[in-house]
């Protein structure tokens, strides 16, 4: 059985599609995909032999070997113009190596329909990324699980012109409109971190004014959304 996050991940890949995990580790999600049906070819990806190693051994375990091929790779250097993925998922990292490998790996999302991305933090970082790379935001969910939040962004390309503003970008365009307790309750300890981090700024012996009208302006954005 998946953990809560990789479900909610799951459950954003296409039927029938041709999927690479990238930073697989165990290859738990594309496994639980094929086993459960849903697709019937992924490659997964790692860069680090021992998770790579893991999901050899995941694939073994279940005889999956026909449907998923493991690949020791860096970023998206995994998939192979023959693969023909469609989707990609990149989980469990934080939003900067995942700009960075998306970012370095470009040229083999050609085909790429959907991203769907679980950054750890930096969520922001990504959305500006997918904007500045016609990736459109269809879906977003955030989730609690063993104390931790999780974004999940899910990512079409298109070639019709959109934008996100700053807000949009910050928290997420529908995030921001779900809201619920988990958004909240994310937001609400971002604002005692910044307001700790600003009172400190505004403590010191030459207070950063630049930096503090910057915490200020942030601040107050995120004040507007939390209840
Ligand atoms: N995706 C799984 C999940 O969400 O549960 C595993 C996440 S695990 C915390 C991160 C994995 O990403 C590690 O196995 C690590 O080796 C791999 N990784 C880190 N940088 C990578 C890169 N540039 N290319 C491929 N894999 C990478």
């Amino acid at each position: 059985k998946l953990s809560q996050r990789l479900q909610v991940v799951a459950d954003f890949v296409p039927t029938g599609a041709r999927l690479a995990d990238i930073g697989t580790d165990h290859a738990y999600l594309p496994a639980a995909l094929v086993v459960a049906g849903k697709i019937n070819f992924a490659v997964a990806g790692d860069v680090t032999p021992g998770p790579l190693q893991n999901a050899i051994n995941e694939i073994e375990r279940l005889q999956l070997q026909d449907q998923i091929i493991p690949r020791l790779a860096d970023g998206l250097a995994a998939i192979q113009p023959a693969d023909q993925i469609d989707t990609v998922v990149i989980a469990g990292m934080g939003g900067a190596l995942i700009t960075k490998i998306l970012t370095a790996g470009l040229h083999q999302l050609h085909g790429v329909k959907r991203l769907i991305l679980q950054p750890n933090i930096g969520e922001e970082r990504v959305r500006t990324w997918l904007m500045a790379h016609h990736y459109q935001i269809m879906a977003e969910k955030i989730i609690e699980e063993d104390g931790h939040i999780y974004e999940v962004i899910v990512a079409d390309y298109t070639l019709m012109p959109f934008r996100y503003n700053d807000r949009e970008l910050r928290f997420g365009p529908f995030l921001l409109g779900q809201g619920g307790p988990i958004f909240q309750a994310k937001w609400q300890a971002e604002y005692e971190r910044e307001a700790q981090a600003l009172a400190q700024m505004k403590a010191a012996k030459q207070p950063p004014l630049d930096k503090i009208a910057s915490f200020e302006s942030r601040l107050n954005q995120i004040k507007k959304v939390i209840k």
